[in-house]
């Protein structure tokens, strides 16, 4: 089996030694960077199969750094911040970091956030236009859903919620980011229709939607869909 590759953009020495040695430890091939112009050469070559990227770099910051890969790759990108309030600012910027980890953190907790979101990248299999999770596919082209117990129907902007949040699994969405997504232009913008229509959702796709397995509610930022 290959190494993952994961590549450590960190300008403080001491919290990339450290990375690095919990990364290490745990079966990865590590690469670290120091500023973000070498972060993204050092991407090109090495072509991580994660990247673990700090806010604060010297030069350009973690958030350029982030826009730079996803203008051309899907690449798992965490993001290391100095506060957690931070946290709903980044979710806020659709910078499209897949998961967060507040300073300081437990390197042990890094690691196992790395581990879990490798294994939901390569859970995500994506053939065509269909999505598939556990029992549970949608299929962007024909516009059904079906999982263990039959078809699934769903209205139109339902399913486009479902769509949009299963297409990017993992990452958490605002409910304004939400609106701006999937209801477009035409709607004036009341952050409760998401909530409502939320609910309508889960209760047609989740069998028990007052503990969804994939409809996640983020408390205090939004929702995700989890793979
Ligand atoms: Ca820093």
């Amino acid at each position: 089996m290959t190494q993952d590759r994961i590549l450590v953009v960190e300008d403080e020495p001491t919290v990339a030694e450290v990375v690095d040695r919990y990364l290490r430890r745990d079966g990865y091939d590590v690469r670290l960077a120091h500023d973000g112009l070498r972060a993204l050469a050092e991407y090109d070559r090495f072509l991580p199969d994660l990247v673990v990227l700090d806010l604060m770099l010297p030069g350009l910051d973690g958030l350029e750094v982030c826009r730079h890969i996803r203008a051309h790759a899907t690449t798992p990108i965490i993001m290391l911040t100095a506060r957690g309030d931070e946290v709903d600012k980044l979710v806020g910027l659709q910078i499209g970091a897949d998961d967060y980890i507040a300073k300081p953190f437990s390197p042990r907790e890094l690691a196992a956030r790395v581990k879990a979101v490798l294994r939901r990248t390569s859970m995500v299999q994506q053939d065509g236009d269909t999505l598939r999770f556990n029992g549970l596919r949608i299929s962007g082209r024909t516009r059904t859903v079906e999982d263990e117990r039959g078809a699934i129907s769903l209205t139109a902007r339902e399913f486009d919620l479902l769509f949009f949040l299963a297409r990017h699994a993992g990452q958490v969405f605002s409910r304004d980011q939400l609106l701006d997504n999937v209801w477009d232009y035409e709607f004036p913008g009341d952050d409760g229709t998401v909530t409502v229509h939320m609910r309508r959702l889960r209760s047609k796709v989740e069998p028990d939607p007052s503990r969804p397995r994939h409809l996640k509610t983020v408390w205090g930022v939004g929702y995700k869909f989890e793979p």
